[in-house]
């Protein structure tokens, strides 16, 4: 029988949950896919017992200071080792990897993605930040090079399935959210949850960063933002409709009125697995879902006044240039602040719209232009904590 060449998939962040769940389908699939390069900021110890589960070409830590610990941990066995952020992208550039899985959180997801695109690897995107703050200019790119970008992120998986076999443009895009642990709290409530409240997402279980995010519909903020450069439609195209259940993953109307949904348990690991094996659909040990036993299916329009992130994200939206990218800085300081505890979760909207009037617009943004505005945004940011 003829041997298939198995797809090389880079994770960059597989120690956490997105990579985590990536290297459950590598495993599921291995007669497939395989790990070829694993990367982590810091986790050094899970990052090891990955490395010497799935034996990849080589692993990355991103902070310099753990590389001995990293390679000590690795030298009896054939895998290379490398530390530092620009050794992640050098080896997404390089080696011949098919996929690339951005599943690192934040802006530093950017570089590596463009390192990616530029080398015209296949991008399976989960860290949506780098959609969020350049957009526009790894969409450029990403159509010079030819590489492909498959989302990862559940709602935009759903919109990318709804789209297989359709040839005409989309009317309207319904981006679902899940409304989060706050949705029915008053103001008088979000002014005094806690980190450990919003820690606790109703159904979905994911890294703290966007645990956070999801609590004050900052994510649904920059998924409307992902959505608009993942398919090319303009803000008002897209309509976000809170459904708690979290089984309608999103949908996509058409000019004749039809509306196809996606619909499934919440589990990451099925629209990682799409990114993978897409255009196919591949066998899964996944739970099913059971209608029946869900019951009712509700939907409801979100409420910007009580989450008011969503309406900075249009904002940014529409005043466009590196205001997205002002807005993605101030949030990884406010959402950090609010994990320490050092700021209210109602503030953490009051910094982020500070900033977006305080820092410098640029129109056009460059790659160097978003690197300024990223430091000059999240030190606007950290000024207006003290003062909160
Ligand atoms: P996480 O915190 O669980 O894991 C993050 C991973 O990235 C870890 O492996 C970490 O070592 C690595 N990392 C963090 N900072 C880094 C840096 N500066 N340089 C290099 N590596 C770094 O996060 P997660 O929940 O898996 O989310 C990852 C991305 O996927 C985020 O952009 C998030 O918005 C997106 N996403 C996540 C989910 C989910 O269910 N978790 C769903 C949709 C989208
Ligand atoms: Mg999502």
């Amino acid at each position: 029988m003829e041997t298939k060449e198995k797809k090389r998939i880079a994770i960059l962040g597989s120690t956490g949950s997105i990579g985590t769940q990536a290297l459950q389908v590598i495993e599921e699939h291995s007669d497939l896919y395989e790990a070829y390069v694993l990367t982590a900021n810091n986790r050094v110890e899970l990052l090891a017992e990955q490395a010497r589960r799935f034996l990849p070409e080589a692993v990355v830590i991103a902070n310099e200071d753990k590389y001995a610990e990293l390679r000590d941990a690795l030298a009896d066995l054939p895998v290379k080792v490398y530390a530092g952020a620009d050794a992640i992208c050098q080896i997404v550039r390089e080696k011949p990897v098919d996929v690339v899985l951005t599943a690192m959180v934040g802006f530093a997801g950017l570089k590596p993605t463009i390192s990616a695109v530029e080398a015209g690897k296949a991008i399976a995107l989960a860290n949506k930040e780098t959609l969020v703050v350049a957009g526009d200019l790894v969409n450029r790119l990403a159509h010079k090079y030819h590489a492909d970008i498959i989302p990862v992120d559940s709602e935009h998986s759903a919109i990318f399935q709804c789209l297989a076999g359709e040839v005409s443009p989309i009317e309207k895009i319904i981006l679902t959210a899940s409304g989060g642990p706050f949705r029915t709290y008053s103001m008088e409530q979000l002014a005094t949850v806690t980190k450990a409240q919003a820690l606790k997402h109703p159904s979905w279980s994911m890294g703290a960063k966007i645990t956070i995010d999801s609590a004050s519909m900052m994510n649904k903020g920059f998924e409307v933002i992902e959505a608009k450069w993942l398919f090319g439609v303009s803000p008002e195209q897209i309509q976000v409709v809170v459904h708690p259940q979290s089984v309608v993953h999103s949908a996509v109307q058409f000019a004749d009125g039809a509306v196809k949904a996606q619909l499934g348990v919440p589990d990451m690991r099925l629209p990682i697995q799409y990114a993978f094996s897409y255009p196919l659909r591949l066998d899964s040990s996944f739970d099913r879902l059971d209608l029946c036993q869900v019951g009712s299916l509700t939907f409801e329009a979100p409420d910007l006044r009580r989450f008011r992130n969503l309406a900075l994200a249009r904002e940014a939206l529409a005043r466009g240039g590196n205001m997205p990218c002002i807005l993605n800085a101030a949030n990884e300081v406010v959402n950090r602040a609010f994990l320490e505890d050092r700021l209210g979760f109602l503030q953490m909207s009051d910094v982020m719209a500070d900033t977006m009037q305080k820092a410098h617009y640029v129109a056009e943004p460059t790659y160097e232009d978003y690197l300024q505005t990223d430091a000059e945004a999240r030190r606007i940011a950290a000024s207006c904590l003290t003062r909160n």
